[in-house]
């Protein structure tokens, strides 16, 4: 009853205004002979008061104010909502209430405009039947299972009650499913279906309940491309348990010390912050809030293990707080009072400690800690709490490239593989690893590595978080982050909080980052996700980008990660503020990494069967998430290098119960071996790609089509290969500044048509993703021979 009453105070009289706001006040103002305005009536809002106990809400409950039924105790304090007009809120406050705003009348006010606008849009979008395109219509074999996979989108599918349903023949009866919408920061991407079937129907058909429908002819996904066939020599599997940061790169420095003629170590020049800590320890009790934090200056394995603090009860009485250093040792005398008891704060001994023992500690607040409670007596070691073994060097780690190649001196096209950003993607070193060996084991025997070998310049970097990757294996297996403390002298660098220092590697880059406004990074130092304190902060971070300028040749990368099964490619990030990405790749340039996922999932599907799922295929934030600040977007942005991400480990399907269950981070060795295979087949299906677009001399050819349209042409280019058009419509020869022919839509492959409505002259060219351009045109170099079309309308 009480909570019925309060809904109709709010929206009794918002409900008047929605009225006014959808055209009612029209016959309002129409009506001139109104003498007195109506009386305008009292507002409410719903606010949260706070109580020091019970008995002033029971004084609160007499006094009539409208209280929701909602009674919470936090922090030691009792907190009661409640919808109050403007004259009780004043009361309130002159009673000495602390009070807070939940919700005002404005706000619902806008909440209810919101909603007007979409009853308003979806009227629009669903007055007409909806048209439907079906982007991808696919079938493939995977893990002993064969899949319906139908990707969907209505140019009506931003409203919820628009619903696509597939429907296909299968031996001769008909099925069918509903599709599932697919959004992401409140933008509708696609609608789709992933079904396992018994036959692979012919066609499939898509029906919305707005009226639209059309049909597709199903096709294979992955699988249609053929793998080389390998020598019967080809020997591969050269990885036989998880490896650690320092096996990794002992393992790349004995491949090159043994094959001297094909490989050659590179050093990176940023050396990590090191697989160290400073020797921490806390003092006191959070409980009484007498608990301060104690670091050493020096790190855990220099000295800082060997501090110890002792805190002791002098028996004199009334003596005061006194500290002296001895070695490694700091001897706190605590204050007393007259009967001889103890009475030093943390606070006290805080401030004391970095007075007189500064050199060899700090002492900080601590988590959740006042610091001013009693201290207790006591004795206190402080440790780094690290547990490697001493095969793990606490220094700053060097990091370290495996170049690969016949020819190592910048003339042959260069591509980068680099894995373990995150630390506890175990998986990921394997990859490299086992392609290295791959790479330099089947040489002497293999056309197809030779090949490989001998054209491209290849760097693989297995480890670009060595210090976490330590940390993963001997202290805590979920580590994502570098090691890097930027908390400490917070009350967030307090031991308790130590598993989630760092910086991610992967939002640590400067295009599209956090500090620019992207989305899917944090600045808190604490967050898993945290960008650093700025755009490449960190030596991992800026060895990658070191790597890249050193090596101009380089065009092609992949950023090896795990888990979930994923191919993707750039942008990888949007602002949340209207789902506004990194610029996308031309319609010319997505072809191709469309094509070159043909060639590389084939790879991946040779090992044992393993499809990666085309809704697991794409631009990063159409498949994934948007990950701001990450290392292919600059990559790609800033260097123009195809930069495409793995995520190993697919899902597994268990055809018992229909599920597909995630292998997570770090699986049994067994199927982590079983990922590293299919991925380093992929990884060398990378490579291939590389190759193939080094050797491409030929250039695209391109057509215009035109078609009626109601006021003038719709025209749209077809190229012979992927290509990207440039073009122009001022009659002025096409340049590389030229405006170029973009994707239509999200998760589309077709180019967008452009629409002419007066006479008008059309001159372009197009030019493939290895640099080729249509008729040997060169907008500097060779200006003649670009493509001329004149529309005329009359
Ligand atoms: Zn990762």
């Amino acid at each position: 009853m009480r909570k019925l009453r309060v809904f109709s105070k709010i929206f009794a009289p918002i409900c008047v205004s929605a009225l006014l706001l959808t055209g009612f006040n029209g016959s309002l103002a129409a009506a001139s002979t109104v003498v007195n305005p109506p009386i305008a009536e009292e507002k409410a809002t719903l606010v949260t008061i706070y109580l020091k106990d019970k008995k002033s809400l029971d004084k609160l409950v007499n006094e009539g104010f409208d209280l929701v039924e909602h009674v919470h105790e936090q922090n030691g304090k009792l907190e009661i909502d409640a919808v109050v007009t403007d004259r009780e809120l004043q009361q309130l406050k002159e009673k000495g209430y602390q009070v807070e705003t939940v919700t005002t009348q404005e706000q619902v006010q806008n909440i209810l405009i919101q909603r007007q606008q979409k009853v308003e849009e979806e009227a629009k979008l669903t007055a007409a039947a909806d048209e439907i395109k079906i982007l991808r219509a696919n079938y493939f074999e995977s893990q002993k299972e064969t899949f319906l996979y139908i990707e969907a989108k209505s140019n009506a599918g931003t409203v919820a009650s628009v619903i696509l349903n597939a429907s296909w023949k299968e031996k001769g009866t008909s099925q069918t499913a509903t599709l599932q919408k697919v959004e992401d920061a409140g933008a509708y991407l696609y609608h789709s279906l992933l079904i396992p079937v018994e036959k692979v129907p012919n066609e499939v058909t898509v029906t919305s309940n707005q009226g639209g429908k059309t049909a597709k002819k199903v096709t294979e996904w992955v699988g249609g491309g053929k793998p080389d066939k390998r020598n019967k020599h080809y020997v591969s599997d050269f990885v036989d348990h998880y490896m650690n940061p320092t096996e990794v790169t002992d393992r790349i420095e004995a491949l090159a010390k043994e094959f001297p003629k094909l490989a050659e170590v590179v050093e990176m020049p940023n050396k990590t912050n090191g697989y160290r800590r400073k020797a921490q320890n806390i003092a006191g009790k959070k409980e009484n809030h007498s608990s301060i934090v104690i670091s050493s200056k020096a790190w855990g394995h220099e000295g800082g293990n060997d501090v110890m603090i002792e805190l002791a009860k002098p028996s004199e009485k009334g003596a005061p707080l006194k500290v002296t250093v001895d070695g490694s040792k700091v001897n706190v005398s605590l204050a007393t009072d007259e009967s001889g008891q103890a009475i030093s704060t943390g606070n006290q001994v805080k401030e004391a400690i970095n007075q007189t023992a500064g050199s060899l500690v700090t002492a900080s607040k601590a988590y959740q800690s006042t610091g001013n409670g009693v201290i207790a007596p006591q004795t206190v070691k402080l440790t780094d709490s690290l547990n490697a073994p001493a095969t793990v060097s606490r220094d700053p780690f060097a990091m370290k490239a495996l170049r690969i190649g016949k020819q190592r001196d910048g003339s042959k096209l260069g591509v980068l593989a680099y894995s373990q950003e995150h630390a506890r993607e175990w998986v990921t070193p394997l990859v490299s690893v086992e392609t290295a060996e791959r790479l330099l084991r089947n040489y002497a025997t293999d056309k197809g590595t030779r090949n490989l070998v001998d054209n491209l310049d290849i760097f693989i970097v297995p480890t670009v978080n060595p210090d976490g990757g330590h940390y993963s294996f001997y202290d805590y297996n979920m580590q994502r982050k570098n090691m890097t403390n930027y908390c400490e002298g917070t009350e967030y660098g307090d031991p308790s909080i130590r598993n989630s220092w760092g910086v991610d590697l992967n939002r640590n880059h400067e295009i599209g980052s956090v500090y620019d406004g992207y989305s899917g990074a944090s600045t808190s130092c604490t967050s898993g996700s945290f960008a650093g304190p700025e755009e490449v902060s960190e030596p991992e971070a800026k060895n990658l980008i070191w790597l890249a300028d050193q090596n101009a040749n380089i065009k092609f990368a992949m950023n090896i990660h795990s888990y979930g099964g994923y191919f993707m490619w750039p942008p990888g990030a949007y602002k949340a503020e209207g789902r506004e990405t990194l610029p996308r790749p031309t319609a010319g340039q997505e072809a191709y990494f469309w094509a070159a996922s043909n060639t590389i999932l084939d790879e991946i599907k040779n090992h044992r069967g393993t499809v990666i799922l085309p809704s697991r295929t794409g631009p990063v934030p159409d498949v994934l998430y948007s990950a701001a600040g990450n290392s292919a977007d600059a990559l790609w942005y800033k260097k123009g290098i195809y930069a495409w991400d793995f995520e190993v480990g697919a899902d597994l399907y268990d055809a018992a119960t229909g599920k597909w269950q995630p292998v997570g981070f770090q699986p049994e060795f067994k199927e982590g071996h079983e990922e590293a295979m299919e991925f380093s087949n992929g990884l060398i299906g990378m490579l291939k790609v590389a190759n193939d677009y080094q050797k491409d001399k030929k250039a695209p050819a391109s057509k215009l089509v035109k078609k009626k349209a109601t006021n003038g042409f719709e025209v749209e280019f077809t190229t012979s290969e992927p290509a990207t058009v440039y073009y122009t419509l001022d009659g002025s020869r096409p340049t590389f500044q030229s405006p170029t022919i973009n994707l239509r839509g999200i998760r589309e492959t077709d180019g967008e048509k452009l629409s002419i409505t007066r006479s008008t002259v059309i001159n372009w060219f197009s030019m493939d993703a290895s640099g080729n351009i249509e008729k040997n045109y060169h907008p500097d170099t060779n200006p003649k021979k670009y493509n001329s079309e004149v529309i005329k309308i009359k």
